[in-house]
């Protein structure tokens, strides 16, 4: 197994109280793989991100329990500097934001060149040499004319191009992409997630995608885990959550992509809001706003339960919801 995280939990502890914001997470990546993480926002997925990668705001973030196994070794026992050299080489991060996450006074060539220099002792003509291929990788036009350019001369998906090329540039074993495609436009995101795709296939990269656009998932992911107030609630291959997932907050996620048959009609949404992580209720998170909710549901937490053998599911009542789709 290339990744395995084991019952991860992360709290922030501020001055109104402390946030919940992973409460056991338990998840897996194989080699080569996808896995689409969904949620709505706040319900922990760039803290997972950032406790896997070592780059947790920390104060006031601090992870509290867990195991996080990197090809088997345990990240959360290793020094700072160790981990220093998994980043990049091992396992990289795309953000949402480039701009912010580019350095903005230094060309885009000087950016990915850096890389090679620092971890492969590269002189810098060779490392700018290497640049140049990079932006070619991701189709970047007129590469060697742009590599001395910076990053706010180009437009938001080719930045997010850019940043690509700096995570694949070591050729990590590991990508986490925390909602790459989120500040483009439509047409943009795709052809940005299409590239994505092809070179994680290219590659043979583990893949983690988050999003909370369910309607990207389905080309590109092999699995996926969907979190709830910090919690993975269910997870299974795409095609069988498509057909039919096995908790109700799936169900409400499904049922809000917008479709193209049912143009006019209302969209679906699920109704409330999720906890204040400061607050999570007792029982199932979920129950406030579950439609299935009963007594129990109010009062016992519900283990991320063995629905088949690729999949859990964190519902008391997961089978009911399974029978309503078929
Ligand atoms: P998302 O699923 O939208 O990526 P996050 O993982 O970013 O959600 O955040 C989950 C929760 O963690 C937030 O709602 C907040 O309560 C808490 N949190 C995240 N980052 C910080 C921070 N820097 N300081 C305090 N609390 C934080
Ligand atoms: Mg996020």
């Amino acid at each position: 197994m290339l990744l395995e995280v084991r019952d991860l939990q992360v709290e922030f502890r501020t001055r109104d109280g402390v946030a919940r914001a992973v409460n056991g997470v338990t998840c897996s990546v194989r080699a080569g793989e996808t896995l689409a993480v969904l949620g709505e926002s706040g319900s922990g997925k760039s803290v997972t991100a950032q406790a896997i990668m070592g780059i947790l705001d920390s104060p006031p973030g601090r992870i509290t329990g867990g195991e996080i196994l990197f090809k088997g070794q345990d990240l959360l026992k290793l020094k700072e500097e160790q981990r220093r050299g998994i980043r990049g080489a091992g396992m990289a991060m795309i953000f949402q934001d480039a701009l912010s996450a580019l350095n903005p006074v230094l060309s885009v060539g000087e950016q990915l060149g850096e890389m090679f220099v620092v971890h492969r002792g590269m002189s810098k003509r060779d490392a700018h040499a290497r640049a140049v291929e990079l932006m070619d990788r991701v189709r970047i036009p007129a590469a060697a004319e742009r590599v001395g350019q910076y990053p706010h001369q180009f437009s938001g998906g080719m930045r997010q191009r850019i940043m690509i090329a700096m995570a694949m540039a070591l050729e990590p074993d590991l990508i986490i992409a925390d909602e790459p495609t989120t500040a483009l436009d439509v047409t943009v995101q795709a052809q940005v997630m299409e590239l994505l795709a092809e070179l994680q296939r290219e590659l043979d990269m583990g893949l983690i995608l988050i999003t909370h656009d369910l309607g990207v998932v389905a080309d590109v992911a092999d699995r996926i885990a969907v979190m709830y107030a910090g919690r993975i609630i269910e997870t299974a291959p795409v095609h069988e959550i498509y057909k039919a997932p096995a908790h109700p907050y799936t169900r409400g996620l499904l049922d809000s992509i917008p479709r193209l048959d049912q143009k006019g009609q209302e969209l679906y949404a699920i109704k409330g809001l999720p906890p204040n992580l400061m607050r999570i209720p007792p029982g199932c998170p979920f129950n406030p706003r579950c439609p299935r909710a009963r007594d129990l549901c109010r009062t016992d937490l519900p283990p991320l339960e063995r629905v088949s053998a690729d999949r859990r599911s964190a519902c008391h009542f997961w089978k009911e919801t399974v029978d309503a789709a078929r």
